[in-house]
């Protein structure tokens, strides 16, 4: 029987991701682990319910042994079986953050090479989660360059603080997984951005689309506003993509609260400027994100900004599971570069 991995859920950033990533490497590597002061880093430690569904989630694909999954629970263990890829519901029970599920589950179940198809309730656009157009756009493009065909099928969205969104996601991979390659942006092939809304006052995407538009001096026919019907509750997002050769990324502002427009804009357009003017292509959220599907496919390597303590956390996590490591060099200009070695030892 494997040893089980002993992590300390305060370290470095001390959030949910040391948990999601734990489930993910232990789903593929069925190695067991146990995890104390989970989330200690955060206002509110503990499990809450987003990071509860993603636990009761990855137990359900591979039958695992746990103890310790409850609401605010900062102990759990995690004793996993084999995974079955097939059709899967999950749902929040809140507006928690539905992708944040979805990606503790896919990497390991990707390992498998078997399709799988999971139907997942909650939040679609959550403040610090990527929303599901930066999971279709930007997250899972990348994957498709590993071998990985995503397709989604949106029912509705569900927009923080109400939540409520479902959506469809169906993954199969095409053979071995292959090692994802980017060192460089490539030509540029576009951008857009939109102003996704519901049960706001009208003129407030017109506003943010005129101060995007005046900003950026992008063109207004580039900065499209979408009433987002489907949504449950209210909604006021505005997303911007940047569109290159060999990457997407995506910059995301939300309004959750009513906060003027102009105010919201701006500081979406600062990172948007901070994006495109660094030159590295990877963003340094995705950067986080593709390190579990990297270090569990088959590796690869990646440019991108200053590493965030995010990003560090999930480095030495992945290390704690696999052998084979991540390394990470500095090179001029704030360009990092991190190299993921091949997969499953
Ligand atoms: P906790 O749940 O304890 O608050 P966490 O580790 O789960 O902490 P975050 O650090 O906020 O939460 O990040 C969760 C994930 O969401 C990270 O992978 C991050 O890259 C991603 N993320 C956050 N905001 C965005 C965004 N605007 N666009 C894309 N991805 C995002």
């Amino acid at each position: 029987m494997s040893h089980e991995i002993i992590l300390d859920g305060s370290k470095g950033e001390g959030g949910g991701q040391i948990l999601r990533s734990s489930l993910a490497l232990s789903m593929a590597t069925g190695k067991p682990f146990r995890i104390h002061r989970i989330r200690a880093g955060r206002k509110k430690p503990g499990l809450m319910r987003q990071h509860l569904t993603c636990v009761k989630a990855a137990a359900r694909v591979c039958s695992a042994q746990v103890e310790g999954a409850e609401l605010g629970s900062t102990a759990l263990s995690f004793r996993p079986g084999p995974m079955i890829p097939g059709r899967y519901s999950f749902a929040v029970g809140s507006a928690g953050s539905s992708t944040l599920v979805f990606q503790t589950l896919m990497p390991a179940l990707i390992t498998t090479g078997r399709p799988f198809e999971m139907t997942l309730e909650g939040g679609t656009h959550n403040p610090a989660a990527p929303s599901l157009d930066f999971l279709d756009r930007v997250y899972l493009a990348a994957l498709r360059r590993m071998g990985v065909q995503a397709t989604i099928k949106v029912e509705r969205r569900g927009f923080f603080p109400a939540g409520g969104g479902k959506w469809t996601i169906a993954v199969a991979t095409s053979g071995a997984l292959m090692p994802l390659h980017v060192p460089e942006r490539g030509r540029m092939l576009g951008r857009t951005a939109k102003v996704l809304w519901n049960r706001i006052p009208p003129r407030e995407p017109e506003r943010a689309r005129a101060h995007l538009s005046a900003g950026l001096g992008w063109d207004p026919a580039d900065i499209e506003s979408e009433e987002a019907l489907d949504s449950p509750g209210p909604g006021n997002v505005i997303l911007a993509e940047l569109r290159y050769e060999h990457i997407t990324e995506m910059v995301t502002a939300f309004n959750p609260f009513g906060a003027s427009p102009e105010a919201v804009c701006d500081g979406l357009m600062a990172d948007v400027r901070r994006y495109q003017e660094h030159g590295a292509p990877v963003g340094w959220r995705l950067a986080d994100q593709l390190l579990l599907p990297m270090a569990l496919g088959a590796g690869g390597l990646f440019r991108t900004m200053p590493l965030s303590t995010h990003t560090r956390t999930n480095i030495e996590t992945i290390g704690l599971f696999l052998e084979r490591g991540i390394e990470v060099r500095e090179m001029e200009r704030g360009v990092a570069e991190v190299e993921v070695s091949e997969g499953l030892p």
